[in-house]
């Protein structure tokens, strides 16, 4: 079977009105379209009371506990707008610490007894829900105590309806709580941590004559995926099972050319792509970017940038909607950080800020002396922040995926390090060695100038090497994995800053209250920091071998596994900073540490186990008859290379078996020693049994292979 004849009819049996809900009316406006399955303010101010909206949107800006008397006014509107917009069910919606999202569906009919059924839906469901979700992770915190969790409505992030051909579903945001209040889910942390921030910045803002009711922290991830045919898809049991392929010989044509970087978008990939955006655009998710990427068949898709809750929740539905999009164009959506081996992996760089209600961004260095003093101090808070808890930070895209790509010189190291670029970093070092004049009245700092050069906004990936950079008015986290959800490294970015801006602010608090100007009392505060701080900032080749050696050196930290950064969520550290502003507790911490422990446990099993069975059952009986084959056909030099190839197959394929037995797991030690084993044992023995494979992929017959090869699954489309 010649795969790659076969795939012309896969790739020409789409049509752009073969999709389940048929072709998108590309005809409409985006602007008629955007936001029109969003149960949003507009829809709220149309359809409830007056006094219910004012009071509910008055509460929502302050950030406030809800007055849960407005719930059944609120239930009533949202069930008849969702009603209107065909909708049967409702579901609430939560982020549980598998990191997916999870739904529970329930209908909005209840017969009546008189063989009818009556559309109802009261505040109480739409407040609470207790999902039968006994199996979602907790990391014991449910199970010592009673198995019951609720959800509970997050009016700060907008219902929505979701579609699909047969019916439609209303789908409420909720956040995910044991009964005795702790989170079981990425939600409730960030929303705290954002509360965290709002109430640190807002004390500093004062100190630079601002008054603000509240600072939101802002996300815009770009996400990195890759899009294959389902076909080859469907021949890949590792694929279905783990999201990668365990086996793939590099193919003879990789991204050496780079013909497919920002080259033009293929008619199939552009369909969907625009498919995905119009599906993102009706939930009101605003789409800003979308390209090729470096490896081929991956691209990229950017929204603009929301409040770190509503950015997050919709980056959940984005990817949601990428996979489903994807089916409908005979198409599957890669998430994994790295499905390919030799080919760039996905990541999700995270750009994040801090904003005012009224808008300003507390990360633009603005164009008078006072915001770029205000500037300064939230950079400088950024960066105390990431050095003190690099770990934490690196703890926090943490995952099986991740492991592959940070340090392959392709992703972020895996030492977290900042690059501010040059003018910045040289005006820091100015600042921290009180460089030039500092008597000059009008001078910036000491330096002479009133203002600060202007900082180029980032063009394009300047420095593509660093996990953590500055790019013009905003920080970008490159680490994240691509499956990931944002909300852990967002929780631990708000929770650490808001902590470094509450130690400066009162340093700030001290030396102002000395009778200071506020130049004169910023200037040793900044210095100070900057000099503790300074060596996590780094502008140079973050891939270098000088580089692992420089950061050595500096002390910092580099934690190339999972099972090494996860410690760093329970360290001294991340538990005081996490309890002094009401994040986490402990116990959600250890939790959450045993709960990602477990994950990267199963997940290395499932690989191990997906990979000896596709070895015995599939690869193993290719290379026999092939073997087979060449010695009927008399080729006896042929037969007895592969021969030795095949004893060399058989005897990997034991140990990686013989890793796999449960017995040589040491799971009586605990979860960390059993990840460290699945890290340290489990998989170089998968590795060792993949290279055997590459090198028999490329010597069996290709009819007799039966995996579809890189060179179909990645060039064709
Ligand atoms: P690049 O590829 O150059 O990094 P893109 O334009 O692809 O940049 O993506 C930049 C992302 O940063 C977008 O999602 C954008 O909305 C987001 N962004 C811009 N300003 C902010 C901000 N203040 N806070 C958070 N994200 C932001
Ligand atoms: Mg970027």
């Amino acid at each position: 079977m010649s795969r790659i004849r076969q795939q012309n009819v896969f790739a020409a049996q789409w049509t752009p009105n073969g999709g389940a809900l048929g072709a998108p009316d590309l005809t409409v406006a985006d602007n008629q379209i955007f936001g029109e399955n969003v149960f949003s303010e507009v829809v709220q101010r149309q359809r409830l009371p007056k006094e219910v909206y004012k009071k509910l949107s008055t509460t929502l800006a302050k950030g406030e506990a809800l007055d849960t008397s407005l719930a059944d006014s609120v239930a009533l509107a949202m069930k008849e707008w969702a009603l209107e917009k065909g909708a049967t069910h409702y579901a609430h919606v939560f982020q549980p610490l598998t990191g997916l999202t999870a739904e529970k569906h329930d209908s909005f009919y209840a017969p009546t007894g008189e063989g009818t059924a009556l559309a109802s839906f009261s505040g109480k469901e739409l407040i609470q829900a207790e999902p039968d979700a006994s199996s979602f992770p907790t990391g014991g915190i449910r199970a010592t105590f009673e198995a019951r969790g609720y959800t509970a409505w997050d009016p700060t992030s907008p219902a929505f309806i979701l579609e699909n051909p047969n019916g439609a579903l209303l789908c409420i945001p909720t956040a995910f709580v044991s009964w005795t209040g702790e989170a079981l889910d990425h939600k409730i942390p960030l929303l705290r941590s954002m509360d965290a921030l709002s109430k640190s910045a807002s004390r500093a803002l004062k100190l630079f004559d601002k008054e603000v009711s509240r600072v939101f922290t802002t996300v815009g991830p770009e996400q990195e995926y890759f899009l294959i045919d389902e076909q080859y898809y469907f021949e890949r049991p590792d694929l279905i099972n783990t999201g990668r392929t365990l086996f793939g010989a590099k193919p003879p044509k990789g991204h050496e050319l780079d013909d497919h970087y920002f080259g033009s978008i293929p008619e199939r990939v552009l369909a969907y792509m625009l498919e995905c955006e119009r599906e993102l655009a009706r939930l009101g998710i605003p789409i800003k970017t979308r390209h090729n990427e470096v490896a081929p068949a991956q691209y990229e898709i950017a929204p603009i940038f929301e409040n770190s809750n509503v950015g997050s929740d919709h980056q959940q539905l984005t990817m949601q909607i990428l996979q489903n999009v994807a089916r409908r164009y005979g198409l599957v959506c890669l998430l994994h950080e790295k499905p390919f081996a030799g080919v760039n992996g996905s990541g999700k760089h995270n750009n994040w800020s801090m904003g005012t209600d009224e808008g300003e961004n507390l990360l633009d260095p603005g164009d008078t002396p006072h915001e770029n003093l205000q500037f300064l101090f939230f950079c400088t808070a950024v960066i105390q922040a990431v050095n003190k808890h690099q770990g934490l930070l690196r703890a926090s895209i943490a995952s099986p995926g991740q492991d592959h790509r940070l340090g392959a010189n392709e992703a972020p190291p895996a030492i977290i390090s900042i690059f501010l670029g040059d003018e910045l970093e040289k005006l820091f070092n100015a600042i921290e060695s009180g460089a030039a004049g500092q008597s000059t009245p009008e001078s910036f700092l000491g330096l002479g100038t009133p203002v600060l050069p202007p900082l180029p906004l980032h063009g394009g990936d300047r420095n593509r090497t660093s996990p953590f950079a500055f790019t013009g008015n905003k920080f970008e986290f490159r680490a994240l994995g691509s499956s990931m959800s944002l909300g852990l490294p967002n929780t631990v970015l708000n929770t650490i800053v808001a902590e470094a801006i509450d130690y400066l602010a009162e340093e700030l608090e001290n030396e102002l209250g000395a009778g200071k100007s506020l130049e004169d009392a910023l200037r040793p505060i900044i210095q100070r920091s900057y000099a503790a701080n300074k060596q996590v900032v780094f502008g140079g080749d973050g891939y270098s071998e000088e580089w692992h050696a420089e950061a050595a050196r500096r002390g910092l930290l580099n934690l190339p596994s999972t099972p090494d950064a996860l410690p760093y969520l329970i360290s001294e550290d991340t538990v005081t900073a996490f309890s002094n502003y009401g994040v986490l507790n402990e116990r959600e911490l250890h939790a959450r540490y045993e709960v990602f422990l477990e994950q990267y446990i199963t997940r290395l099993n499932i690989e191990a186990e997906t990979a000896a069975s596709i070895a015995r059952t599939m690869l193993l009986p290719a290379a026999v008859r092939y073997k087979a084959e060449l010695l009927a056909a008399e080729e006896p030099e042929l037969a007895s290379e592969l021969g030795e190839l095949t004893s060399d197959f058989i005897e990997v394929i034991r140990a990686l078996e013989s890793a796999n037995l449960k017995e040589n797991h040491a799971e009586d030690d605990g979860p960390l020693v059993h990840a460290q084993y699945m890290h340290d044992t489990v998989f170089p023995a998968m590795g060792a049994v993949r290279e055997v494979a590459d090198r028999l992929e490329r010597v069996v017959a290709d009819d007799l292979w039966p995996l579809p090869k890189y060179s179909e699954i990645l060039f064709i489309k």
